[in-house]
């Protein structure tokens, strides 16, 4: 789609008019599509007048608010990059992101300000911090709406120039900085949105962060595009979540695994009534069949459906249509249209894959990243010279073409020369009515030999389950070389903000 994004997004906004494009799921606040149209383009004039220009990084350092996407899209039009900032980041994390991206400006909220003064002034170079509401001695956005700047002109072009510049996760090394086109997000929208036949009248909930590129596409941008309303939630407790769903009548929930989890098992989702809605899609990490099930079972929902991509393609490559009738258990999905696929050989990365046969996912199509920022070895190292990005995943296609996401290929345990794949096991374990939680790693035993090592959270009630207990349940469905040799009971899983299991820190802590 050769349109800039904030083009692409709301192109549609007259039509929908004073439908409500954004509510506060905590204060109510509720912000028309006729609105967030006028916001961004006021904003976007006020941006361009304070000196923000064409090529200029701009970071937005902030919670889920009814203001991101408002900044983010007001950034954009007036020619900006934005580089979205983990909102519990360090200084210190978040000036290493300041001077990898070259960023200029800073809008960030009045909470987190200390941290990005602190951030800005070890970094050197950023211009001026805006805050979304209002501190003293810094322009407010809600201020700079009210400015009288004619809108900028800014002559982009989608197929070159960046919209935004999200940093890889980081879970499983350093964080980089993905430059995605205008073109590349744009496109990855369209290519998407046949799959997801809905319009005006559906409500999703915003509770996974708009800085990470999942909810950067599917609850923010997605939702404008097809004149849905999406309810803001800064941050995740089981409590104000469920309580959000039933207040606001949520028809469509774009969640991770461990929320599909919480929603399968935890005893308070039964004090809510969640009948308004019609769509789970789970995606970021593996999803076992099972929980998927349960889920849907419980909540009288047609499946949950997946989806499946990396930042660094923009974000998607596979999903699971929602009208889909009867997608077989545990599939991401099947590609969307103009994306290539092959399932290569692990050993011999030469060769093709058939149905059936696990191997690294490749991806070739217009949403594959222009290039990490500064780091051209990194870039070639993921893309090779015909086009085709190397995820890093392993996994498998049926006949039908619905793929299958086992785990990564770095994640894989290495038992006595056979692979385990950690998200396998952590299935089974979540079978257990006794197991609320689990995590796989691979530890090494007396021999400095790797051993699948269970990270397990017990079930409120369940305290008398033994180690034994949980050995003996995966000993039971798996082939000897996968059992489980050792288990430890902790209080929580690590993971990222996006659902990632943090096995980096579970190794470190065993
Ligand atoms: P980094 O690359 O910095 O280590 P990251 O890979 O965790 O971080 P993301 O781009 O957020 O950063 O995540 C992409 C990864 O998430 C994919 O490579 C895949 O491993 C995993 N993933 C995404 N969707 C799914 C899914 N539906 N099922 C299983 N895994 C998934
Ligand atoms: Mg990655």
């Amino acid at each position: 789609l050769e349109l800039p994004i904030h083009e692409a997004v709301l192109g549609r906004a007259a039509e929908f008019g004073e439908a409500p494009a954004r509510i506060d799921g905590l204060d109510g606040t509720t912000l028309s599509y006729e609105q967030v149209d006028r916001f961004h383009r006021r904003l976007a004039a006020a941006l361009a007048e304070a000196g923000v220009r064409k090529g200029d990084v701009l970071a937005l350092h902030s919670p889920n608010t009814v203001a991101f996407p408002t900044a983010f899209y007001a950034a954009t039009r007036a020619g900006a990059a934005v580089t979205t900032v983990h909102p519990l980041a360090t200084a210190e994390e978040f000036a290493t992101q300041l001077r990898d991206s070259g960023a200029r400006w800073i809008v960030t909220v009045s909470p987190l300000l200390d941290t990005a003064r602190a951030a800005a002034e070890r970094a050197g170079g950023v211009r001026e911090i805006f805050v979304c509401d209002s501190a003293p001695g810094h322009r407010s956005l809600i201020d700079m709406l009210a400015g009288t700047a004619p809108e900028p002109v800014v002559d982009l072009d989608p197929a070159e120039d960046l919209a935004a510049l999200p940093y890889s996760s980081g879970t499983t090394g350093t964080p980089k900085g993905v430059m995605l086109t205008h073109r590349s997000i744009a496109t990855n929208l369209v290519q998407l949105e046949p799959l997801v036949p809905t319009g005006p009248g559906e409500r999703i909930l915003a509770v996974l962060p708009f800085f990470h590129i999942y909810g950067l596409t599917a609850l923010m941008n997605a939702p404008l595009r097809r004149g849905a309303t999406v309810v803001v939630l800064p941050r995740f407790t089981l409590d104000t979540f469920l309580a959000a769903i039933e207040k606001h009548r949520i028809t469509s929930l774009y969640v991770a695994p461990p929320i599909v989890l919480a929603l399968a098992k935890h005893p308070a989702v039964a004090q809510y009534d969640l009948a308004s809605l019609r769509h789970v899609i789970s995606a970021a990490a593996p999803l076992d069949a099972v929980t998927a099930a349960a889920c849907s079972r419980r909540l009288g929902l047609p499946p949950v459906g997946q989806a499946y991509g990396m930042t660094e393609l923009s974000p998607g490559t596979h999903l699971v249509p929602l009208d889909a009738t009867d997608p077989p258990p545990g599939t991401v999905g099947k590609l969307i249209p103009s994306t290539e696929m092959r399932i290569v050989s692990l050993d011999d990365p030469g060769k093709d894959l058939g149905p059936g046969e696990r191997g690294e996912i490749l991806i070739r199509g217009p949403q594959v990243m222009k290039g990490y920022l500064g780091r051209p070895e990194d870039t070639a190292a993921l893309v090779d010279a015909q086009g085709w990005l190397h995820t890093g995943d392993v996994g498998h296609v049926d006949p039908e073409g619905w793929l299958y996401v086992v785990d990564r290929v770095k994640e894989l345990i290495k038992y006595k020369g056979f692979q385990v794949a950690p998200a396998e096991l952590e299935a089974l374990l979540l079978i257990h009515p006794g197991i609320a939680d689990a995590a796989v790693t691979g530890t090494p035993d007396a021999e400095g030999n790797e051993i699948p090592h269970a990270h397990v959270v017990r079930q409120p009630g369940a305290e008398q389950l033994t180690e034994t207990e949980v050995m003996l349940h995966v000993a039971e469905r798996v082939a000897p070389y996968k059992r489980v040799r050792r288990v430890t009971f902790v209080d929580r899983v690590p993971r990222a903000a996006s659902g990632k299991i943090l096995r980096r820190e579970l190794r470190e802590h065993p």
